[in-house]
């Protein structure tokens, strides 16, 4: 508990020098390696964004933690057609859409309108999900006729390398295409926030625009 709480403040602290020159960013907590009473720590500590990336266990803790009624669900993962209608309705933000199918049954399913970021390969590595950048405002004009969805953003993962300078081309990469989205102009796809930034690598996302960092081995270890 105590060693948690000192993980939070730390990031969170960190987070605070970053607004005093950029917009602020969130910090969401990626739960997918603890049980729900470390999440339920978590709540008690004030953090209330928190990720998922496996549908079966983002239910069975949404069961487990219906009491904690502030808690913001962010699904991270890649989410197959047919588990759509189970999880949609239960997430708050969608953080991996990078499918026409994955939106056609969202549409189908979705009681309301789900916020969600396109999730873009800006690395290139053949091992990330995401849709290729040269893709990208195709996709985004693709997503009109579907009213249960709002493109609040981007995300995407940083490659696996030490090369920083690789790391920060990938996130302003990001928020230039971000930037060309916004140019289109549509209602639906405002895209102004980025989901970017992981425990190897968030300070570097800071700097480049992050407005969500997601976060999981710095908070947990
Ligand atoms: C696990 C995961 C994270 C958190 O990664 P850490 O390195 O543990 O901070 C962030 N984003 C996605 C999509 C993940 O799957």
């Amino acid at each position: 508990m105590k060693k948690l709480a000192n993980n939070l403040n730390k990031i969170q602290q960190e987070l605070s020098t970053y607004h005093l020159t950029s917009s602020t960013a969130k910090l969401i907590a990626v739960t997918k390696y603890v049980e729900s009473d470390v999440m339920r720590e978590l709540y008690h500590l004030g953090q209330y964004d928190i990720a998922e990336n496996r549908t079966d266990l983002l239910l069975k803790k949404k069961i487990e933690l219906a009491d904690c009624s502030k808690f913001v669900w962010h699904f991270i993962g890649p989410l197959q057609t047919r588990k759509v209608k189970d999880v949609i309705n239960n997430i708050d933000y969608f953080h991996a859409l990078d499918r026409l199918k994955t939106a056609q049954e969202i549409q189908k399913r979705a009681e309301h309108e789900i916020k969600c970021f396109i999730q873009v390969n800006v690395s290139g590595e053949t091992t990330k999900q995401g849709i290729s950048p040269d893709a990208l405002v195709s996709f985004i004009d693709e997503l009109e006729k579907y009213d249960k969805i709002r493109v609040v953003g981007l995300m995407t993962m940083a490659p696996n390398t030490s090369d920083k300078q690789l790391i920060r081309n990938c996130f302003k990469q990001l928020k230039n295409l971000s930037q060309d989205v916004q140019r289109l102009d549509k209602g639906y796809a405002p895209c102004t926030e980025l989901s970017m930034g992981m425990s190897q690598d968030y300070q570097i996302a800071l700097e480049e625009g992050a407005t969500f960092i997601r976060i999981g081995t710095d908070l947990f270890q």
